[in-house]
């Protein structure tokens, strides 16, 4: 009994904590299924690594701070024929995370922009890759408190250290020079270092007037563009299907938001840059 006390605690000194709690039911388990001592070892360490990968992946999940859990399979492509399940599928087997490419998910609000880049996350998370979501607005205050207090460089070192960082919400909040730049660095620091997927409600012709400025707003398109996966999203909002079932025309007009649904120019976001 000492033996076995001795041993439970050799365990958690070496923080092999799920093996120190299973010891007696696996014990247990050894006599009643007549285990070999290397059976019993083996189903030992593998109960201790099958809790760490739970709890690694709990960890990483917590961290990237995914605003809903949505997954691709949940995705309804009839819906939204616009959209590839194909390349969608081939975009879930996360070679794009590999190769540090980049998504963009482009489209008026409602089309699953925000769906799609939460079901790409939560594919990377499984596949044990560490994940971080924010919005643009959030992004730009976090750098601009960290310019207040000097630590600029250090919060946008944290940005570059995960294997997929993800922008929502581009093209809500006009940035001004100084946030656009600040943003700049952001997406040069993870240039064909790591995946960024990024979704906007805006033509890449409207970045310059988003970022107060034209030669940063190409400046970060081209790198962004440059390993990219652009994926156009037009259709109906699926927040608003339901309603628009019922005849109930959900359109703002005359709110400066423009709608890449239904562009004056008709041209795609991918041909506008
Ligand atoms: P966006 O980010 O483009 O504004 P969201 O991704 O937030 O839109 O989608 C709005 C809501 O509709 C979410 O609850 C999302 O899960 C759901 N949704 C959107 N498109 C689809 C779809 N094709 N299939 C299933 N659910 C969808
Ligand atoms: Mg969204």
């Amino acid at each position: 009994m000492l033996e076995l006390e001795h041993a439970r605690e050799l365990l958690c000194d070496f923080t092999l904590t799920s093996a120190a709690e299973q010891l007696d039911t696996i014990l247990e388990e050894a006599v009643q299924k007549e285990y070999t001592t290397v059976a019993f070892l083996d189903r030992l360490l593998r109960v201790e690594a099958e809790n760490r990968k739970i709890r690694n992946y709990q960890m990483r999940m917590k961290l990237a701070r995914l605003p809903t859990i949505k997954t691709l399979e949940d995705f309804d492509y009839a819906f939204q024929p616009s959209i590839n399940p194909k390349q969608i599928k081939e975009l879930g087997t996360l070679a794009f995370v590999e190769r540090a490419e980049n998504i963009l998910l482009l489209g008026p609000p409602g089309v699953g922009k925000t769906h799609l880049a939460t079901g790409f996350a939560v594919k990377a998370l499984e596949a044990g890759k560490t994940v971080y979501y924010t919005t643009l607005p959030r992004l730009v205050d976090e750098l601009e408190k960290a310019t207040t207090r000097g630590t600029f460089p250090r919060r946008c070192q944290y940005y570059t250290k995960y294997q997929l960082l993800l922008i929502d919400e581009v093209g809500y909040m006009q940035l001004n020079r100084h946030q656009a730049e600040m943003f700049f660095q952001v997406i040069c620091s993870r240039y064909e270092k790591g995946s960024t997927i990024l979704t906007s409600n805006k033509y890449f012709s409207d970045w310059g007037e988003l970022m107060s400025d034209f030669v940063i707003a190409t400046a970060i398109l081209d790198r962004l563009l440059h390993h990219a996966h652009v994926i156009n999203i037009k259709g109906e909002s699926y927040r608003l299907k339901d309603r628009l079932r019922a005849g109930i025309n959900p359109v703002v007009t005359n709110t400066g938001q423009q709608n890449p649904g239904h562009s004056k120019t008709g041209r795609m976001a991918e041909d506008t840059i």
